[in-house]
């Protein structure tokens, strides 16, 4: 028998969430965003669950060229647009919508022979600082790429960066409907964030929205909201098994530092998991994990291939029991119950968020398909 941790990707699941974001952009075109191997559920293993959305954005070509390899016929667009001007070839040949957001890259266009015209998202800089043509170069972009015959139609996309929190979208918003009042072209700016919060914010869906993190039932801004609270249902499951069980005594410590001290006599679990299947090291004791579906939780240090639960609440465990890290409860034949725990709350006690943990699932840890 391989060593028991499993990650299991819910196609139900993405399915779900892909209509719960639609519930909140009825009008809209959705983008699923796969970048980072679809936020590390793996884009093959994703796409059976998002094949319903009407595009696909991610920002590695590579990944662009699986999304294809599916078959994909539709929309496929490149966040960050091109990285050198060969990247283009693969554009024109994959068509493959691109993002604009410096002169390099219409450099690069104006320089690119192609028989068929390129669509192009031009990007604003509307405060996040990040990617993107300030306001006030926004229209010289817009005019130099509209004279090229290299490139098609021209879409208007800027990034939030405060959709989850409580600065919101207002000001970005003002800016960039000031900038491009009279300009035509469709128009995609709402992350998770913006579509769950704000989707009533005037323009906020526009024509394409960008949901990443909901549609992998992560809350975007917990642990204001929770998934469940979201109505978002984990698309990913971490789970393993009870390898091996320990008595304590009063005064007995678990694990490297012995950072965690028993005060009464209890069972505790040994769980095959730790910091090299890319669950963090960082959560201490008191994070919470599923034990046959009940929950309790881990005590002491997260090692490299291990972790320690506490048995307490489910006396009837042993080696064999089934653990669930995040996701839903693992069985022990193998399906998975409703009992849930998010990978919001494991990520907080980890001091970081939903995405990181998804995005970092190790290489070591094998993967199925819940169809
Ligand atoms: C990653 C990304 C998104 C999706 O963000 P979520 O917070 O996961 O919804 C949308 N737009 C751009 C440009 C991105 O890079």
């Amino acid at each position: 028998m391989p060593r028991p941790i499993l990650a299991t990707v819910h196609t139900e699941a993405l399915r779900h969430n892909l209509s719960r974001v639609r519930q909140n952009a009825a009008d809209a075109n959705v983008w699923a965003i796969v970048k980072a191997n679809a936020y590390g559920h793996g884009i093959e293993r994703a796409f059976a669950g998002l094949r319903g959305a009407d595009g696909f954005a991610l920002l590695d070509l590579a990944e662009a060229e699986r999304v294809r390899a599916l078959d994909w016929r539709g929309p496929i667009l490149l966040l960050e647009g091109v990285f050198e001007p060969r990247d283009l070839e693969l554009c024109s040949r994959l068509n493959l919508w691109h993002t604009v957001h410096c002169d390099e890259q219409i450099d690069m266009l104006a320089a690119h022979k192609t028989h068929q015209p390129h669509r192009v998202f031009l990007k604003m800089n509307s405060g996040m600082n990040r990617l993107g043509f300030a306001p006030q170069r926004y229209r010289a972009a817009w005019t130099r790429l509209n004279a090229l015959p290299q490139v098609d139609e021209i879409s208007l996309i800027t990034h939030f960066s405060d959709s989850d929190g409580p600065r919101g979208i207002a000001h970005q918003m003002a800016v960039f409907s000031q900038t491009t009042e009279d300009l035509p072209g469709e128009r995609s700016l709402a992350n998770s964030g913006a579509v769950l919060r704000h989707a009533e914010a005037a323009g906020v869906r526009a024509d394409w929205v960008r949901p990443g993190i909901a549609i992998y039932g992560s809350a975007p801004d917990a642990p204001e909201h929770t998934a469940d609270e979201w109505k978002l249902q984990p698309a990913m499951t971490l789970s393993s098994r009870i390898i091996g069980t320990q008595m304590l005594q009063p005064g007995d410590t678990v694990g490297y530092g012995s950072s965690f001290t028993a005060d009464v006599p209890m069972r505790i679990g040994v769980v095959a998991c730790g910091y090299a299947d890319g669950y963090p090291r960082h959560c201490a004791t008191g994070t919470p994990v599923l034990v046959d579906g009940v929950r309790t939780r881990m005590v002491g240090r997260v090692s490299m291939d291990m972790l320690t639960v506490d048995l307490t609440p489910v006396p009837q465990a042993g080696i064999g029991t089934p653990v669930t890290l995040w996701g839903r409860a693992a069985k022990a034949d193998g399906l998975h119950g409703d009992t849930l725990l998010s990978i919001d709350e494991v990520a907080r006690a980890g001091g970081t968020v939903g995405y990181e943990l998804m995005c970092a699932v190790a290489p070591r840890v094998p993967f199925a398909v819940d169809a």
